[in-house]
């Protein structure tokens, strides 16, 4: 059998069971969110894991293009998947917990509707392949429970807003990031005090902080997570929609451009590479279910999960994430961000995701209040 697993690679990707947890928390998100409040807590108490056998597999591995790949076949009989089926571009890999649906060709994945961007795209070497980077870093931690201390309990959230002072960020007719991530961000300040959390914030007012200023300050805080708020900007008019990012793993680039040889340097976010996918998984998924939930009639798009190296991410040494919450350039969309419903709903998902993460992290609930 292939060293792909072997326990040493393994353990620095930290607690997939509560990525694990996390998949399955999301998947009954939709009719949870419709449940009074007073039953989530209750209800949050009844989810367990669902570990994934996996079996023995000669991986036959293939290398394209300076990665390694292993067939799609062999990743549904590692992990006991039942089915694989392909309609058109799609195939999906199922058994009766778990749907995972890859593109040919294209770097999107669900696992049970949780939106991920692969680092490489799924590639037809005679048969259909995915690369051993994605399966380390994305399935392996989210299929195969495996006891890991990894994922820390954690009283402290950071709150970093974007820019400010003389840094706007993105700007429209409107306003300025800077001022939209500010606002945002003091709203989930509210929301995570409600919810008994210790909140720092790295700016609580309109002035400028370099991005090793922001990684300083997090960084002297303890038992903590820290969670940027951005908004996002494009040249093309019609990009729109959510994206969360995570901290590249060793040896992918940072999203959008090429691999440099700086990307195989471990840094310091990345001995949370599993806690952070967690985080972003939880906060993704909550965010989109709330602004899409019916009674606000919006349709946020989902541009998934995605690896970055921004600064932020790299340098800060507790579990991180940086969400980009919607397109200022977008033309409709701009109008949904200046709402304070909008602007609202999303510090409340936020603080929801953050919730769960803690839950899965503690197996507890934090205290209410
Ligand atoms: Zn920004």
């Amino acid at each position: 059998m292939a060293k792909l697993f072997d326990r040493s690679s393994f353990f620095h990707l930290a607690s997939p069971q509560l990525l694990h947890k996390l998949l399955i928390l999301a998947t009954a998100w939709n009719r949870f969110m419709r449940l009074p409040s007073s039953l989530h807590f209750l209800i949050l108490s009844f989810f367990l894991f669902l570990p994934v056998g996996a079996q023995q597999v000669e991986w036959k591995m293939k290398e394209y293009r300076g990665n390694k790949y292993v067939p799609l076949s062999q990743v549904k009989e590692f992990y006991n998947l039942t089915s694989m089926t392909q309609s058109g571009r799609e195939i999906i890999l199922k058994n009766s917990q778990l749907t995972l649906k890859f593109q040919a060709g294209g770097q999107e994945v669900f696992m049970n509707d949780v939106k991920f961007i692969f680092s490489n795209a799924i590639v037809a070497l005679g048969t259909y392949h995915m690369s051993v980077t994605d399966l380390l870093k994305v399935i392996d931690p989210v299929l195969r429970p495996t006891k890991i201390a990894g994922a820390k309990a954690f009283d402290t959230v950071v709150i970093d807003p974007g820019h400010g002072g003389k840094d706007a960020g993105a700007i429209n007719s409107l306003g300025t990031e800077a001022a939209y991530n500010l606002k945002v961000s003091l709203l989930l300040r509210e929301e995570l005090v409600k919810r008994g959390f210790k909140v720092v914030m790295t700016r609580s007012s309109d002035v400028f902080l370099t991005l090793q200023e922001r990684v300083k300050l997090a960084n002297k805080y303890r038992n903590a997570i820290f969670v940027s708020i951005h908004f996002n900007s494009a040249g093309s008019r019609r990009a729109r929609g959510i994206e969360t990012f995570t901290l590249s793993p060793e040896g992918v680039a940072h999203y959008g451009r090429s691999l440099k040889e700086s990307d195989f340097l471990k840094k310091p976010g990345n001995k949370q590479d599993s806690a952070n996918i967690a985080l972003a998984t939880a906060i993704h998924w909550t965010s989109l279910k709330r602004l899409n939930s019916s009674s606000l009639k919006l349709t946020v798009h989902d541009r998934g999960i995605r690896r970055a190296r921004f600064s932020v991410l790299t340098g800060v040494q507790h579990p991180a994430i940086l969400i980009e919450g919607g397109f200022l350039s977008h033309p409709k969309e701009k109008y949904l961000i200046n709402t304070s419903t909008y602007q609202r709903t999303l510090a409340k998902a936020v603080g929801d995701g953050i919730f769960l993460y803690r839950q899965a992290t503690l197996g507890k609930n934090p205290k209410k209040k």
